[in-house]
């Protein structure tokens, strides 16, 4: 056999990488021309690549590698653990010490009385869960009628059937038969880009309410469930004006239904608190989890779920429904010591008192850069607005997203990973970030924005 190792020459790589491997989000005739990105090792904040590169990721991998890479201490829980019972399944009558001791801490970590994990691999499969997981409650409750989950547009939840119905992605929805049937969406409270005129208090409360306006179209005894991100993070990290959560609570209260968190970015450290619920005040009845449970060391996902509803559920025959990955053991060890690890080293007073402090008024006064017009970061998530015109907010004339990518280019050049959301430049760093890796963050992205700057006076976009 052909040994593919991180010694082969890069175009080598890329040539079969072309061949035969089919990219999640890409348009693989167009990559297999310019071919991939190929990253060969990381360590910390850095990634290195293929050419010796050595690139910051400002995203930590796909918001999740929150403990930073290449713990030794997680590598070597996983080779125990696959020692000792490399896998079993938790669905006829059994269980393991991995998954139930994982169970136990997240529901020590977890607000309220969230105290029972149902596991998953990914938060795709997790949001799949929560459309049966509610479903199911109704039923059992003598409602089967109730069953509409509302979620917002541009959310996202995944990309599976049910969890990319859920998200309010139209790129999503226009390929494969999605949404599927009654998953209904309301406007997301984007304040910036979509406020107006509104203050943000104003915008915040109008968009809640756009859910008590859904509930009553729908009609309350058919509404199940609403799902939302406290921060919306695919799409373009967006921080809700502080009305909006306070008056969706109200009004799932009022119409008693269902709350589900989609904590599968804000989770574990990612805004300073162990919940970006926490940060908001939502008291959900279920969260969805993935990413920084495991920080991205093994692919785990889950929900959290209530007493009422996991209760209700349990206590009504079986529940149809499970992965064979279910709790897998190795990736509930590994999580389960990444959650011990960050508890440890006090990562999230790390984020509280260190970073977010120093990165927020480094990503503040970007602000000032001729090509900002937003700056904002909750913990270690964060965005930039891109704009021609400060004062009115105002998108560029191209297609929307042209100027993102066109900035991500350059960051990439200056060997730093910002992702772009259309016209947004967003950050999740892993939470370890220490201020001098933020000083070396803030001069590749002003470099970036610079040359970006720069790049579009010349071209006759600005
Ligand atoms: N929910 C949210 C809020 C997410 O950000 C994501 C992934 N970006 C998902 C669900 C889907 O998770 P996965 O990619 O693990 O299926």
């Amino acid at each position: 056999m052909t040994q593919i190792t991180n010694h082969m020459p890069t175009k080598e790589l890329q040539a079969l990488d072309a061949a035969h491997h089919m990219h999640p989000f890409t348009a693989d005739a167009d990559l297999a021309k310019k071919g991939a990105r190929i990253i060969t090792r990381a360590k910390g904040v850095y990634l290195t690549d293929s050419e010796g590169r050595q690139i910051m990721d400002g995203m930590a991998g796909l918001w999740c590698v929150n403990i930073g890479y290449g713990r030794k201490e997680l590598a070597q829980v996983a080779a125990r653990q696959m020692e000792e019972l490399c896998y079993y399944n938790t669905f006829f009558q059994t269980s393991h010490v991995p998954a139930i001791a994982l169970a136990a801490e997240i529901a020590k970590l977890a607000p309220g009385d969230l105290n029972h994990v149902f596991y998953a691999g990914s938060g795709s499969e997790a949001n799949d869960t929560n459309i049966r997981l509610v479903r199911r409650y109704w039923e059992v409750k003598g409602q089967p009628e109730r069953n509409i989950i509302i979620s917002r547009w541009n959310g996202y939840h995944g990309s599976s059937m049910g969890s990319g119905s859920l998200g309010g992605m139209k790129p999503i929805h226009a390929q494969g038969g999605l949404p599927i049937p009654d998953i209904h969406h309301i406007g997301q409270p984007y304040w910036y880009g979509e406020g107006g005129n509104m203050s943000p208090e104003e915008f915040g409360l109008a968009r809640a309410r756009l859910l008590e306006e859904k509930i009553q179209e729908l009609g309350p005894e058919r509404v199940a469930a609403f799902i939302g991100e406290p921060i919306q993070g695919a799409g373009g990290v967006i921080i809700p004006p502080a009305t909006y959560w306070p008056e969706i609570q109200r009004i799932c209260d009022k119409f008693g239904i269902l709350l589900i968190a989609d904590e599968v970015i804000t989770g574990f450290g990612r805004t300073g608190k162990w919940f970006g619920s926490e940060v908001f005040g939502i008291k959900p009845h279920i969260m969805t989890i993935a990413k920084g449970l495991s920080s991205g060391y093994a692919p785990i996902g889950g929900s959290i779920v209530c007493d009422e509803v996991a209760d209700t559920v349990g206590g009504a025959g079986d529940f149809n429904h499970g992965y064979t990955y279910c709790g897998h053991p190795v990736a509930a060890a590994v999580a389960l010591r990444n959650l011990e690890l960050l508890q440890e080293e006090s990562i999230l007073d790390h984020v509280n008192n260190v970073a977010h402090p120093y990165l927020n008024e480094r990503w503040k006064a970007l602000e000032e850069h001729p090509l900002v017009g937003e700056a904002c970061l909750i913990g270690l998530m964060g965005s930039i607005a891109l704009t021609p015109d400060k004062a009115t907010r105002a998108a560029f004339a191209t297609e929307p997203g042209t100027v993102g990518l066109r900035c991500r280019e350059r960051c990439f050049a200056n060997n730093l990973v910002m992702r772009h959301v259309n016209d947004r430049m967003v950050i999740a760093p892993p939470l370890v970030i220490t201020p001098e890796e933020i000083d070396v963050f803030i001069e590749r992205a002003t470099k970036s924005l610079d040359e970006c700057y720069a790049g579009l006076k010349a071209d006759g976009l600005l």
